[in-house]
């Protein structure tokens, strides 16, 4: 089994989890040839992928889907059905036989269980995902404008968590390029997680047994790998949680393939 992150931010985001049946992507907002190519360090051939699950419909996470599915005929994208009419009449360009909605929260891909649940997000629809293998648990959750007590609860216990670190508040503040408007729904229940609000949420996670989390979906305007990782260990320190020890705490890049996970 093998978990990584393809790439992660406003210019894509993609994540692998591979079983021993199965091959899946969460998101795929890269350009096909860059997928090929990032897939390539990983030993992955395209060809093997069944599924990509779509969290919502942002370019950073749909881009490439249409390209994908009409280069390779076995892989299918699954939607929550909910956003079935509006996904239809939005972007009616994808294949409709490559199409799986899912009505309920928890569904199988050959020997993989994947779980979603709902995010709060400026977007028709945002949901994150859970996958199961045996008794590994994998969880996504980017592009959350805050986390709630049921979103903890659907993070909890994961064995690798890819958690939002989106932004320093401050830096955005300050962000003379960022329009007031811009600022704003960042910053709002609906935008994104900043590096504080996700090392809080940490801090309560630590406790349901998360040992692993990968900082996510980094700013590359309003944040740094350095300032996001600093700043979620400074914030668990408070709660007497030591980074390396209690949990370890890694980061997702945009340009490159982030650490490989084998179990
Ligand atoms: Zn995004
Ligand atoms: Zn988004």
């Amino acid at each position: 089994m093998k978990v990584v992150n393809i790439a992660s931010g406003s210019k894509g985001n993609c994540t692998l989890v591979k079983s021993s049946l199965a091959t899946i992507l969460i998101d795929e907002g890269l350009s096909v040839k860059q997928l090929e190519e990032r897939l390539k360090l990983v030993d992955v051939n395209p060809n093997e992928v069944d599924a990509i699950l779509l969290t919502h419909e942002h370019s950073d996470h749909l881009y490439g889907i249409k390209s994908f599915l009409k280069k390779y005929k076995n892989a299918k994208v699954y939607i929550p059905s909910f956003v079935e009419n509006y996904y239809i009449s939005s972007i009616i360009s994808l294949p409709l036989n490559q199409i799986e909605w899912y009505s309920n929260s928890d569904f199988f891909i050959k020997d993989i269980t994947v779980s979603s649940f709902i995010l709060p997000h400026d977007s028709r629809f945002c949901v994150g995902y859970s996958l199961f293998i045996n008794d590994v648990k994998i969880t996504i959750a980017t592009d959350l404008g805050f986390i709630s007590n049921e979103t903890l609860n659907n993070l909890a216990g994961s064995d690798i968590l890819f958690l939002e670190s989106n932004h320093d508040e401050e830096l955005l503040r300050k962000n003379v390029k960022y329009s007031a408007q811009l600022k704003k729904r960042i910053l709002s229940n609906h935008g994104h997680l900043s590096n504080t609000a996700c090392g809080e949420a940490l801090s309560s996670l630590v406790k349901t047994g998360v040992k692993q989390v990968v900082l996510s979906h980094l700013s590359e305007e309003n944040n740094t790998p350095m300032l996001a990782y600093n700043t979620v260990k400074t914030i668990l320190g408070r709660h007497n949680i030591v980074e390396g020890e209690h949990i370890c705490v890694d980061v997702a890049f945009q340009h490159q393939i982030g650490t490989i996970f084998n179990f």
